[in-house]
């Protein structure tokens, strides 16, 4: 160990970590840097979108203020999302600006999840920043489903946008919401085209957020209905893998390949909650199915200094919530806003 180990090691032990009311320790921030989007996807927005005004988005420096207050306070992973992060304007300087925390140790990893149109031109400057995996959201192969699903995007786009990633020596994750009418006839074939590439796959139950036109318990598709059909056919392993997250993994005998099952509803995730989200106009939100928030934009515009914001990340990750409560039979959305507000 060299003495400059010794001095970060001590550092970072040093420093009072965030830890919520329930003893979960929070090192997971999901940033939202845009609520604006070049797809519509139908489970996510609704066709006609208001987005908001720019004075109420957060600047590139507002962004990168509160991200660094929280790796400041021991949070270990920033996941950059939106709306279409790569949508958002100067976002490479963003993400350019906050690897200086991989560079100095204080950060284990900086990702982002994306819809992959924009990938083709920005792959090579994410890996050159030091961005190592990303997800990319994929729901089907069938480019006629594509335009459907996102009202008019181009799938050839996201390919391409695939391709580059792994040219560029990114690892790639495929994230599908399993949709009752849409695709699931069509997941074992995404399954294993995904894993033929060597991408991990995630699928992911609709959640009730925000107001779009379809009915979500239409769209809703059990995984664990998905996994024991894709069991009729495959042998899945249980793996002991968790990201404190909500996903559960296996491997997938048959193709060599991990999937992860993300199911809010059908299995409830909250007990290992290591995340919490700021959106795009620096509401802080402890838990994504809940609507607390807190105004961090406030504080900052108000002229806060850094011990302002500190003491107002401290007091919202202490109030996080014990837990969401989605139901998909109920009328209404559990909360309001859409996913792509809050970042997903
Ligand atoms: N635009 C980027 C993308 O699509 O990857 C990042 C933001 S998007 C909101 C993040 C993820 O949320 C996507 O994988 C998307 O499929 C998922 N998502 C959006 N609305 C959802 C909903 N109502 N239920 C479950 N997942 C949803
Ligand atoms: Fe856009 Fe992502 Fe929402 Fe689709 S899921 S509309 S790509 S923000």
């Amino acid at each position: 160990m060299t003495l400059y180990a010794d001095i970060s090691e001590h550092g970072r032990a040093a420093r009072p970590a965030l830890v919520d009311g329930f003893g979960r320790a929070v090192s997971y921030l999901r940033l939202s840097v845009t609520d604006r989007c070049d797809l519509r996807c139908v489970y996510c927005m609704a066709e006609h979108m208001t987005f908001l005004p720019k004075a109420q988005v957060l600047t590139l420096e507002e962004l990168d203020r509160i991200a660094s207050a929280f790796v400041g306070l021991g949070t270990r992973k920033l996941r950059i999302t939106g709306g279409e992060p790569l949508v958002r304007k100067g976002v490479m300087d963003l993400i350019g600006g906050l690897s200086r925390h991989l560079a100095s140790g204080d950060l284990d990893e900086l990702t982002l999840t994306t819809n992959g149109t924009r990938l083709a031109e920005f792959a090579p400057q994410l890996a050159g920043v030091g961005v190592r995996r990303i997800n990319v959201s994929l729901d089907t192969l069938r480019p006629d489903l594509f335009r459907t699903l996102t009202r008019g995007g181009d799938l050839a786009k996201v390919l391409a946008g695939i391709d580059a990633a792994q040219a560029a020596g990114l690892r790639v994750k495929i994230n599908a919401v399993a949709l009752k009418n849409d695709n699931a006839a069509e997941l074992p074939e995404l399954i294993a085209w995904a894993h033929g590439r060597g991408l991990d796959m995630t699928l992911i139950e609709t959640m009730p957020l925000g107001e779009v036109e379809a009915d979500r318990t239409d769209q809703y598709l059990s995984l664990a209905a998905v996994r024991r059909e894709l069991e009729s056919f495959w042998t899945l392993t249980d793996l002991p893998l968790s990201t404190g997250g909500p996903a559960r993994y296996v491997q997938v005998e048959d193709t060599g390949g991990r999937l992860g099952f993300i199911t809010p509803l059908s299995h409830n995730f909250c007990e290992s909650c290591n995340r919490v989200r700021l959106t795009c106009t620096g509401a802080l939100h402890s838990c994504l199915g809940q609507e607390d928030a807190s105004d961090l934009r406030a504080v900052l515009r108000a002229g806060g200094a850094e011990s302002d914001l500190i003491d107002a990340i401290r007091l919202a990750v202490d109030a996080k919530p014990k837990g969401h409560d989605f139901q998909i039979a109920r009328a209404q959305p559990a909360v309001a806003r859409h996913m792509s507000t809050t970042g997903g």
